[in-house]
């Protein structure tokens, strides 16, 4: 199979059995890769009903056809499982070096099942795959743990490991690689942490077959030049996401204060240029990438290091708690991700706890003596190992702000920032609302990185509640995960303005198979509506209800910012769901219709 490692790895950890299986060709041939495969064989492999934290969940991780060649950013792969802070679907992206290594290990995916009765570590140099013992690895932050095993097995090793969070079962518990990339959202790292596997490290060094060696090596050529060409690149290399912070502030998208306005007084000194004056030392890439986002940053005032902090981070760890000092809001950063837990979810759930602090819902004596007000750094440290740890006040927190609000009540789900239960990232959308029916219908909860519409809403107006936006959010969501599908980066095509149409003959000449945008948005929309199948398998009563935003973003305006006084009513709310649910070929409860499973292909894997 061109393109293809070939096998998938069964690792069943309660047996230590591990096999390999030949990639299915119908697998290929509808789902592609990547996030195609994660939600395919979770639909199908995972029973309903399994808790999501025993030994029935299963954690896949994917690579695409283009991960590990010489294509621009091919270095993405996809972990996928039924997330335990949603109870839905879960997949979360991982960059960095990992996935060109399961490539060159002649894998496609890994399927880790079952739970282990010691902690592990899985051990892959190409056909030597084991399981090794982790006891001493356990307990440890995410960094040491890199480090340790590179130091023990070669630097040509890569790593992808789970910290404290995931191993205590923290609901929004990442995995961290290559010190500092994630696959950060959904709780893929406390599913590992279950399953007591504390790492895996993998080499190889086989070849990938190519379908026309020329014809790719010609893609691949034209694309890097396109990205070299690019008027974006400089800015965007010079910057990464951080370009957008002061965008994000000047428009009222920024979360301030637990979402509670669009513009943060303090937000000059956490733009991307001040940033990178301030405490940037240098880039950071993924495999194969000519335009490296990554800041890698120090903090003289802590004498530490850090991968970060991006936009999101800078968002949720930053304006949302009402910290002003990029050094404090790196800092939060590097002990997120040394802690092994989300930094957008960790930003939600501490405002959330602060707003609770600031209108008496908790007290001191609920927080463990801590004065939870914004801005207030010292606690942000503190709150992070304490969810980390599952300790005192942060054993709530780490259940995540749905759960939390839940258990505290007294009016607090109202302000609890989230979709399906996971925290919303770093687009306050109180006036924008194509961003605002993207979150409410991702399908992970709300995350942006499936249809980040908020530029279109300026573009055709932001409150306008019209069926183009719709349309627009629908096309992002079927077309933007496809490079999670292919396994590589969209941010070529977002950023740098790389022509789409350049991967066409990429993707035909390392398959061989011919297909045009248009075949794989069909594959995205049949995947979109496999994974709302499985979101309805796993919930009674799934539908309209779970699609529903915050009552922030249609009760209360801000009080500040450019958007005071701005808000979507409840009304339009619907409206942009009846017009979703419409165009998507569904129920006016959210659920596919016949016709829809049958034009997909799904009808069969459905019944
Ligand atoms: Fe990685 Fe950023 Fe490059 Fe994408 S643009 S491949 S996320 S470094």
């Amino acid at each position: 199979m061109n393109g293809y490692g070939g096998s998938i790895l069964r690792v069943n950890l309660s047996t230590g059995k591990i096999t390999k299986e030949p990639t299915p060709l119908e697998m290929v041939r509808d789902f592609i890769g990547g996030r195609g495969f994660g939600a395919y064989l979770l639909y199908k492999e995972v029973p309903k009903g399994a808790d999501p934290l025993g030994p029935e969940n299963k954690l896949f991780i994917s690579s695409g056809p283009l991960s590990g060649l010489m294509i621009p950013g091919a270095g993405k792969c996809d972990f996928t499982c039924k997330s335990p802070l949603t109870g839905g679907y879960a997949s979360s992206s991982l960059g960095g070096l990992f996935t060109a290594e399961i490539k060159y290990a002649g894998l496609d995916s890994i399927i880790l099942e079952g739970v282990s009765p010691r902690p592990v570590y899985l051990f892959i140099d190409n056909d030597m795959i084991e399981l090794r013992d982790a006891s001493r690895l356990w307990g440890r932050n995410t960094f040491a743990v890199e480090k340790e095993l590179k130091e023990k097995l070669g630097e040509e090793f890569q790593i992808a490991c789970i910290g404290p969070g995931g191993e205590n079962g923290v609901l929004f518990a990442h995995v961290n690689h290559d010190y500092g990339r994630q696959a950060g959202r959904g709780g893929v790292g406390a599913v590992m942490g279950s399953k007591k596997v504390k790492a895996i490290a993998v080499h190889g060094t086989k070849s990938i077959h190519v379908a026309d060696v020329t014809g790719y090596r010609q893609a691949g050529l034209t694309l890097f030049k396109a990205c070299k060409d690019s008027e974006g690149l400089k800015p965007w290399q010079d910057y990464g996401t951080t370009i957008v912070v002061s965008w994000c502030d000047e428009v009222g998208a920024l979360p301030t204060r637990n979402f509670s306005a669009g513009s943060f007084e303090g937000g000059k000194t956490l733009y991307g240029p001040y940033m990178r004056e301030q405490i940037v030392i240098t880039d950071k890439g993924c495999f194969g990438c000519p335009s490296p986002c990554g800041k890698y940053s120090r903090m003289k005032r802590y004498n530490t290091n850090v991968e970060g902090p991006e936009y999101e981070t800078i968002g949720m760890l930053g304006s949302n708690l009402g910290i002003a000092d990029i050094q404090d809001v790196a800092q939060a950063n590097l002990l997120c991700d040394d802690w092994g837990i989300d930094t957008i979810s960790a930003g939600g759930v501490i405002a959330w706890a602060m707003e609770c602090y600031q209108k008496g819902i908790l007290t001191k004596q609920d927080t463990g003596g801590l004065e939870l007000n914004f801005g207030n750094v010292e606690a942000t440290f503190n709150l992070i190992e304490k969810i980390a740890k599952r300790e005192g006040f942060g054993a709530l927190l780490a259940e995540g702000v749905k759960k939390a609000a839940k258990k505290i009540g007294k009016g607090s789900e109202k302000f609890a920032i989230q979709v399906k239960g996971l925290e919303q990232s770093a687009y306050a959308t109180h006036n924008a609302t194509a961003m605002l029916i993207s979150y409410m219908t991702c399908d992970v909860g709300a995350h942006h990185n499936r249809a980040w519409a908020i530029t279109y809403d300026l573009q055709v107006g932001r409150d306008r509640v019209v069926p183009e936006k719709v349309a627009r959010v629908i096309w992002l969501q079927n077309f933007r995960p496809m490079f999670d599908v292919l396994g590589a980066c969209r941010l070529q095509w977002v950023e740098l303005g790389i022509d789409r149409d350049l991967y066409v003959p990429a993707l035909e000449a390392v398959t061989g198979m011919r297909r045009t945008w248009e075949d794989l948005e069909k594959v995205g929309e049949r995947i979109w509506n496999l994974t709302r199948l499985y979101w309805a398998r796993e919930h009674e009563g799934f539908g309209r209800e779970w699609d529903m935003p915050a009552p922030r973003f249609y009760e209360e305006p801000p009080k500040t910012g450019v958007t005071a006084g701005q808000i979507t009513k409840f009304e339009d709310v619907n409206k942009l769901l009846d017009m979703y649910y419409e165009q998507r070929g569904w129920s006016s409860n959210g659920l596919p219709n016949p016709e829809t499973l049958s034009r997909l292909g799904l009808s069969a894997l459905a019944a």
